[in-house]
């Protein structure tokens, strides 16, 4: 079994403490790896050494073309070790070979974008329209890295989602540490390998691993950090926006999400019945983006539904590894019992169960997670299971009657990260598209991401976003520089001086 230890300045390192924990395999319960249990304490040694590389170390000096060779040389060997990085994910996660094949293969790619963004970012100064006295001041404006970036990710996307964190950070000249969920944290500390063996400069780089509890507490707290990237629940994400404040960090939050799902009355039904179970079933629904909530017309309702309960009850769950499974296991037994409250909650609030709604077992189903896609019909806007993130395989469906109601229904969450609409009418799918509070439409599609585009939450789904030149952004601060050289000094009054330039 793997034994891997935490990544502090350069250097591979048990916790202080010594302590350490399993990761466990979600499809049979068995441990994958030796996890170091760390502390606060371990968290304050990373973020001084990455405090260090930042204020000392060469990284952030460093001509974005060198930096730029660096993370190419990290993507490149991403890109060779595709195959081995998706079992381990599957392992680690519970996801299906065909989902971590995917991230794999879009991680390599997404921080190969990254490595290529590293070049614009060189501290050069751009100028701009003289402000002040033509002809004898300049105006520039310089971004400049923003320290260092403690940076906190969830069990869904563990690959992924390190690469979202770290690749913008280090294009941008930053120094990070970052620490991944405890249930997945095979892949994030696999990254620290490939740091090191590239040889990005020791500090720059800081995987710890240990409770979000005690050392996000850490991270979000410390003087010594500049900026807090977050990716989770909604919940702690408000604690860290909280605990951020006492030192005012910069933060970007990307949140949960409870997606709307509307499939017009012209929808292609062809399409959108797959697509409706592609955009909710998903990973098991262990997605932020995922459309949890399906919207249908009175007219579709009950043969849509019926066509999609056959698909579902049809899907097969197994083995992750196995190319032919649609459904692994979820993330954890924790995660399993939470999905399966949520059933009963449901149940409870008078929604009516059409499939599924039960741990799936039989065979080799009997070891792990698993939670047999779950359909519900007669949601109302006002059930818990309509508000609140499920994040499992459990899917609400309402019914409206009007196009302004799905509209209305769709808004009225306090999330706002992703919406979908379904119609053979474009023009008429993008006006109701237009009315969605929500970060990402997709019409026709879900899930559908490009590293060139930002993502990220209005409402409670988040603050700031990821990819796009918006999202390397938020690692940057913006510098004003004023420049006058005038050899002399004007002694007139401030009022005549502002007035006599225009
Ligand atoms: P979570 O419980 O919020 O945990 C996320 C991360 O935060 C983990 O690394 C966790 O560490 C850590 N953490 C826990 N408590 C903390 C605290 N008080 N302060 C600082 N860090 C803390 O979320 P999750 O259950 O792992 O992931 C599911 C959630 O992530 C869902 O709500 C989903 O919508 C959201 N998500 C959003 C996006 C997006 O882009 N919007 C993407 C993926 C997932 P431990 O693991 O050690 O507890
Ligand atoms: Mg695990």
């Amino acid at each position: 079994m793997e034994d891997y230890k935490l990544y502090i300045d350069g250097k591979f390192e048990n916790a202080e403490s010594g302590d350490t924990y399993k990761s466990i395999n979600p499809y049979n319960g068995e441990a994958i790896a030796t996890i170091p249990q760390g502390s606060a304490r371990d968290a304050d040694r990373a973020i001084r050494a990455a405090r260090k590389a930042f204020d000392e170390g060469p990284w952030p000096r460093m001509a974005g073309e060198e930096r730029s060779a660096l993370i190419g040389k990290a993507a490149g060997l991403l890109k060779e070790r595709m195959k081995d990085y998706a079992r381990l994910e599957s392992l680690d996660s519970g996801g299906t070979i065909n989902k971590t094949g995917a991230d794999a293969f879009l991680a390599a790619r997404q921080l190969a974008f990254f490595a290529e963004q590293a070049k614009r970012f060189n501290g050069e100064p751009e100028e701009i329209p003289g402000l002040q006295r033509e002809g004898r001041s300049f105006n520039y404006v310089i971004r400049e890295p923003m320290g260092v970036c403690a940076q906190i990710i969830p069990w869904n996307f563990p690959y992924m989602m390190a690469i979202w964190k770290l690749g913008p950070a280090l294009a941008t000249g930053n120094t990070v540490v970052l620490k991944p969920a405890s249930l997945t944290p095979v892949m994030a500390l696999e990254l620290a390998r490939v740091c090191d063996e590239v040889g990005i400069p020791p500090g720059v780089v800081n995987i710890i691993t240990g409770p979000g509890g005690e050392m996000g507490a850490a991270m979000t707290e410390h003087p010594l950090v500049d900026k807090v990237a977050f990716t989770g629940s909604t919940e702690v994400g408000r604690d860290i926006m909280a605990k951020a404040a006492g030192t005012l960090k910069k933060v970007t939050l990307e949140c949960g999400g409870k997606g709307a799902n509307i499939v017009l009355d012209d929808a292609d039904w062809d399409v959108a019945v797959d697509g409706s179970i592609w955009a909710s079933f998903y990973h098991q629904g262990q997605v932020c983006e995922s459309g949890t909530r399906l919207m249908l017309s009175a007219k579709d309702h009950d043969g849509f539904v019926e066509q999609m309960v056959d698909k579902l009850n049809a899907m097969k769950m197994g083995d992750p590894l196995d190319k032919e499974t649609q459904l692994g296991p979820v993330v954890s037994e924790g995660q399993m019992k939470s999905v399966l409250d949520y059933v009963a909650i449901g149940k409870g609030e008078g929604a009516k169960l059409m499939c599924g709604g039960a741990r799936a077992t039989g065979g080799d189903l009997d070891k792990g997670c698993f939670v047999r896609p779950t359909l519900f019909t007669g949601v109302t806007n006002d059930m818990r299971i309509a508000r609140e993130e499920i994040f499992g395989p459990v899917l609400a469906v309402l019914k409206y009657g009007s196009e302004d109601e799905a509209v209305a229904l769709a808004n009225d969450s306090i999330y706002g990260l992703s919406g979908g609409v379904w119609s053979r009418n474009i023009d008429r799918a993008r006006k109701v598209a237009g009315r969605l509070r929500t970060g990402t439409v997709w019409i026709n599609e879900w899930h559908m991401l490009s590293e060139r585009a930002p993502f990220g939450g209005y409402k409670q789904s988040g603050v700031g976003r990821e990819f796009g030149d918006e999202g390397l952004g938020e690692y940057c601060e913006l510098k004003t520089l004023y420049i006058d050289d005038a050899k002399t000094r004007e002694n007139k009054p401030w009022y005549d001086m502002v007035v006599a330039r225009g």
